[in-house]
């Protein structure tokens, strides 16, 4: 019987996901053994403080802060430190000596991702990131793999849990956003600093990634069109609820090809009007969810827990085990492909539906002064809805108006909200809000 080969394993960091890795590295490596075909031993495990308590109780003389020196004598290594740098670096030093490389670092892919990928081309080695993406859901490996025979036209996702739990909380309990997001970091859902998730710089970084390997082509951060959850208000909230909508934050994918708008892809995040029985909308709490349209596979839906340091190690293990399978078969490094060429288009290039809340003067023939300027602006009105507010004290009427529109350019919208801004009967444009899903 042929022996059973060894492959040496770095572990770069042994935070909230490094820990879990380390522990099912440690605890199953059987099984480990059998799936990938060589056993997987954890050579060492670099982190900045060896004398830190740990999630999981590990091998004290695994522990080093000479990242350095055990990533050189590795076959396989698995940065979880996050950050750029040391990150970036150690990752090159492991390319550059032949070692396949695992990383859940969605930062530096969407900042610096091409020049891994190049390096891994070149070295033959395998890059894998599927824990960048949706933490524990195997998005990436279906875009890349399973979808590689079609051609996807649209993904939607649901990929940071901190602001979906925020949304979710202000939708159930009518919350205002400071207070939905004040429960989220009582319970853990969010940090001290919360600006990279409800800025939503945290999923722009996962669109970008999700759109390079939807349509063949490397996109970057600089590519993705970003707007947050810090503006969206209760009383958005409310109004979206009332007309049959929940309000999520999308990170967007889409091919345009339209003679007006130009043909490219549109990359975006922004908070989403979605019809309440799009399966999207039924994404709850901190899940995440990836929702992708293409050609001939028809409408699919991937959901899950989009982080966690347990639920990330799957995603962790699942390209480790991958990986080692590649180094034991040989063959060259599974890389993703960059043959769309296919132009980023800027949000104006977008086509979406709209959802507009406005405070108007109730007077006679206000509806049908608002109504000429969407259509002199080419905006079509899908669904427009009055409600009267009387104030019995100032005996002032004022009404409040919900539109939907049919899709149209971001610079129609844009020019007509200017317009309907300057009608002497508009109180205020209390919300404009993108909607997908109708
Ligand atoms: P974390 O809890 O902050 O852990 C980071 C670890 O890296 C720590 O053990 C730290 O060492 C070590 N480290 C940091 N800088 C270092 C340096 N310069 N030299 C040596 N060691 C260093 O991070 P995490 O939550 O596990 O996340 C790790 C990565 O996974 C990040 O890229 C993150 O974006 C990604 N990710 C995380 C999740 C999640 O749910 N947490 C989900 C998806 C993806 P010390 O312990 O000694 O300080």
């Amino acid at each position: 019987m042929s022996e059973v080969r060894t492959l040496k394993v770095a572990l770069l960091g042994c935070g909230n996901v490094g820990a879990q890795v380390a522990r099912i590295l440690i605890d199953d490596a059987e099984a480990l053994a059998a799936r990938s075909g060589a056993r997987l031993e954890l050579s060492g495990i670099a982190v900045r403080n060896v004398d830190t308590p740990r999630d999981v109780e590990l091998p004290r003389e695994l522990f080093t802060t000479d990242a350095d020196t055990l990533v050189k004598d590795a076959d396989l290594v698995i940065e979880l430190m996050g950050g750029i740098e040391p990150a970036r670096s150690l990752i090159l030093t492991a390319i550059q000596n032949g070692a396949c490389v695992v990383t859940g670092n969605k930062a530096l892919l969407a900042q610096d991702g091409p020049t891994l990928y190049e390096e891994a081309d070149k070295a033959g080695v395998q890059l894998s990131y599927e824990a960048a993406v949706a933490g524990a859901i195997p998005i990436l490996r279906p875009i890349r793999d399973s979808l590689s025979g079609d051609r996807i036209t649209r993904v939607l996702g649901i990929v940071n849990g901190t602001t979906n739990f925020i949304l979710d909380q202000m939708d159930s309990t009518g919350a205002q956003f400071a207070d939905a997001l004040a429960e989220a970091q009582r319970l853990g859902y969010a940090e001290a600093d919360p600006t990279a998730d409800v800025e939503g710089h945290d999923a722009a970084a996962k669109a970008a990634i999700l759109a390079s390997l939807s349509f063949h082509t490397r996109f970057s951060l600089d590519d993705v069109y970003c707007e947050g959850i810090t503006k969206v208000s209760a009383e958005d909230i409310a109004s979206a609820k009332e007309a049959g909508f929940v309000i999520k934050l999308l990170a967007i994918a889409e091919k345009i090809d339209s003679s007006d708008l130009g043909s490219g892809i549109s990359v975006r995040v922004h908070p989403t009007l979605l019809p309440r029985e799009h399966p999207l909308a039924a994404v709850r709490g901190a899940f995440n969810a990836v929702f992708i349209e293409a050609e001939n596979a028809g409408e699919l839906m991937f959901y899950g827990q989009g982080a966690g340091g347990t639920p990330t190690a799957s995603a962790v293990l699942g390209d480790l085990v991958s990986a080692a399978r590649r180094l034991v078969l040989g063959g060259p490094g599974r890389t993703e492909t960059t043959t769309g060429h296919v132009p980023a288009l800027t949000i104006d290039a977008s086509n979406t539906s709209y959802y507009i809340g406005l405070d108007v003067a109730d007077q006679a023939g206000v509806l049908a002064r608002i109504a000429h300027i969407f259509a002199e602006n080419g905006v079509s009105i899908e669904i427009m809805r009055q409600t009267i507010h009387r104030d019995s004290a100032s005996k002032v009427e004022s009404a409040e108006l919900k539109i939907v529109t049919h899709r149209a350019s971001e610079a129609a919208l844009a020019a007509t909200v200017e317009a309907v801004k300057g009608l002497d009967v508009i109180n205020s444009v209390t919300s404009v809000l993108r909607v997908e899903g109708v």
